[in-house]
């Protein structure tokens, strides 16, 4: 008999997945496939999608980590078939399911929530590559992860943007999880702390008393990870409750761990209380990676790829460890960009291929790029007006370029997601996550697109 997969199974299974593989060939060959059914019996589990391409690759590369995900998750071993089918035919399979909301839907909001909150199966400390610029940082995140609230409270970790503050957070989320399930964990952006607070706030006003479950949501953990505090600097209802929180949270005996781009004497603009009590116990920074850690990391990332790592392409990891000195994000964007153009064009990676594909890198200089400049380069391409793209018409002229620029935002900036959704008029981050997904995936078979949006990137470097 067959059945339905149900999303839960279907959530566990990709983020199994997301386990073994990077984020970018998750993104791009998992995310978007649609669950149809399982068959007990025959001990077939059957899922589809339009795009045939992303079913070859799967099909070539991925299908036993794909088959060992189902069988961890299932308990059980199943044969994953893939099916081509068109969009018309997917949205039939699913006629009739009235608690169905389109299997796009749920997807959209458990990454979302994985970018959020939750902790992302990939940062832990097996994938964290220690070198002479994290090592302080590394030990003291570990110490706390065994000992939670025992040796380093707070534990304040920071250093520049895409250097591993995040990465390390979650490794500590984990391993106090894993050997302690029953601990409660919070892992939150001081963005999504700011706005949460702003919400409940806001209903308070409205009678209802928000603002008390937020409260106790936050002081009743056992373990608060909150990253990227600069963020609550100088919003002065934030850093009061963030200030409580803190209070309480320390009396009662609980881990605080905080990362911020900059020292806390630094945040010139915060309370003095919470810029001393950050202070109270250890503050560890985190420094650019110096050459062999950047290529241990692109190796690490290579065999977590599984892409064969022969003369060729440890030439290719020299090069780009040469090239992006200062931002680890870069550093494997580079990798994985060089790896997924490879599988696109059918070629094997080397250092002529490398050289043509990565030619933003090779090309010195400091770009200073923001959502701003893109949105105005993208404006420029496509003839339409900055206030159209960040209007909410919806036709297809305006929302086409608006959803380009924000996937090249997500691309070549690090602004999060809710903050890229504000510049865009205010819009939800599930939209600009929609607007990423739907790009990313139309890339990958329209060649025009990928050309336009190749000489926009041009253009703005
Ligand atoms: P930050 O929060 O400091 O901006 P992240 O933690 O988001 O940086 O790291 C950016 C990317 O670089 C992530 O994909 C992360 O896994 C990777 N990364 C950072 N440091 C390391 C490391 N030491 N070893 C392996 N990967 C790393
Ligand atoms: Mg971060």
């Amino acid at each position: 008999m067959k059945k339905k997969i149900d999303e839960k199974k279907w959530n566990d299974i990709l983020s199994e997945i997301s386990k073994n593989i990077t984020e970018v060939s998750y993104r791009t060959w998992f995310s978007p496939l649609t669950p149809l059914e399982i068959d007990e019996d025959a001990q077939v589990i059957y899922f589809a999608s339009s795009n045939d391409f992303l079913i070859d690759i799967l099909k070539n590369r991925y299908i036993s980590i794909f088959e060992k995900s189902v069988e961890t998750i299932y308990g059980k071993k199943y044969k994953v078939v893939l099916k081509d089918k068109t969009e018309e035919e997917i949205e039939d399979f699913f006629k009739g399911d009235k608690d169905k909301k389109s299997k796009k839907n749920f997807i959209t909001e458990e990454s979302e929530l994985r970018e959020e909150y939750y902790l992302n199966p990939r940062y832990n400390f097996d994938n964290f590559i220690v070198g002479a610029n994290n090592n302080y940082a590394h030990a003291v995140a570990l110490a706390v992860a065994e000992s939670p609230a025992v040796v380093y409270n707070p534990l304040f970790i920071y250093g520049g943007s895409g250097l591993g503050k995040t990465h390390l957070m979650h490794a500590i989320g984990h391993y106090i999880l894993q050997k302690n399930p029953s601990l409660k964990v919070l892992y939150v952006s001081s963005e999504m702390f700011t706005s949460e607070l702003i919400k409940a706030l806001q209903d308070k006003k409205a009678g209802t008393s928000k603002i008390n479950s937020f409260k106790k949501k936050y002081r009743s953990v056992d373990v608060l990870l909150i990253d990227d505090i600069q963020f609550i600097e100088g919003k002065d209802a934030t850093e009061v409750e963030f200030f409580h929180t803190f209070n309480t949270l320390y009396e009662f005996k609980k881990q605080i761990v905080i990362t911020s781009d900059r020292h806390p004497s630094q945040l010139k603009n915060l309370d003095e209380r919470l810029r001393s009590r950050f202070q109270w116990n250890i503050v560890a920074d985190i420094q650019p990676p110096d050459f062999e850690t950047r290529v241990a990391i692109l190796r690490n990332k290579a065999e977590l790829e599984n892409v064969e790592i022969d003369d060729d392409l440890m030439d290719v990891i020299n090069l780009i460890a040469e090239k992006v000195k200062f931002n680890i994000r870069e550093l494997e964007s580079a990798l994985t960009r060089i790896i997924s153009y490879s599988m696109v064009f059918k070629q094997k990676i080397n250092i002529k291929f490398a050289r043509k594909n990565l030619n933003d890198i090779f090309s010195t200089g400091d770009f200073n790029i923001t959502c701003e400049s893109i949105k105005k380069e993208v404006c420029k391409k496509y003839g339409i007006k900055i206030t159209d793209m960040e209007s909410s018409k919806r036709k297809r002229e305006f929302s086409y370029p608006r959803q380009i620029a924000m996937y090249i935002c997500r691309e070549m900036t690090d602004s999060s997601l809710p903050k890229i959704g504000k510049s865009f008029g205010g819009r939800d981050h599930t939209t600009v996550l929609h607007a990423y997904d739907k790009i990313a995936s139309e890339l990958k078979t329209n060649d025009s697109l990928a050309n336009d949006i190749m000489q926009i990137k041009n253009e703005l470097q």
